[in-house]
């Protein structure tokens, strides 16, 4: 299988259909290898558009879903990014191209196997600009508070405010309500007060802990 040929081909459907609408995020979807960040009876599907199961029953998103959070956060070179739910690492590789060596990507992941899952395909991937930290995500994580950007890759209950407290002004939150079906919600920070968009329906796996289910 030429998975060259299989990421270009997902790329210009995404660009097609207008989930990925930026040259800074069509570089890192041909830049990051999904095949390494799923487990290898899965590689045919590897550029399917489709999630898929990294085990411990949880997935790795599917690629449109990463194109359009990278996109509605308006990532920018520099900035340091909170992520809550590693999995496989893929949507946080993705990141980390977009924002560049001289940003920084904090991921919290509560399941140890896939934290340790995540390190070794972004080592494996040789991105260096990535820390991986076992925990519960769903109370942030202040030691390295405030960040420019946060975005939440399971659904939770309600939005947690402890989140918005460890974000920037100005600052953008996302993160899907619901339980698995759920809607994606964009919060903004700016001058002290906080917007909330809905960007409409999507499927994701619950988010387990304090402030989870
Ligand atoms: N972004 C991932 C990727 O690229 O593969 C996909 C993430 S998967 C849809 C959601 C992840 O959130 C799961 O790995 C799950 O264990 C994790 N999760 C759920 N609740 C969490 C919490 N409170 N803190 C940290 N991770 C959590």
């Amino acid at each position: 299988m030429d998975f060259c040929d299989e990421r270009r081909k997902l790329v210009s459907k995404l660009k097609k259909e207008g989930r990925i609408k930026t040259v800074e995020i069509e570089h890192a979807f041909l830049e990051i290898p999904r095949e390494k960040f799923i487990p290898k009876n899965l590689n045919y599907y590897a550029y399917s558009d489709i999630p898929l199961e990294i085990g411990n029953g949880q997935t790795i998103s599917a690629p449109h879903m990463v194109a359009i959070m990278c996109e509605d956060l308006d990532l920018k070179k520099g900035q340091k990014i909170l992520e809550i739910g590693s999995g496989s690492g893929y949507h946080a590789a993705i990141t980390s191209k977009i924002i560049g060596k001289e940003g920084h990507v904090f991921s919290i992941e509560r399941i140890s196997v896939l934290a340790n899952f995540a390190k070794k395909n972004l080592i494996e991937t040789g991105i260096t600009n990535v820390d991986i930290i076992i925990g519960d995500g769903s109370i942030g994580f202040q030691e390295k508070a405030p960040y420019d950007r946060i975005y939440v890759t399971c659904a939770a209950p309600r939005i947690p405010s402890i989140l918005i407290e460890q974000l920037k002004d100005p600052g953008k939150l996302m993160v899907p309500i619901g339980n698995i079906i759920c809607a994606l919600n964009l919060l903004e920070k700016i001058g002290g007060k906080t917007i909330i968009n809905n960007l409409g329906g999507c499927a994701f796996v619950p988010m387990i802990g304090e402030n989870g289910y």
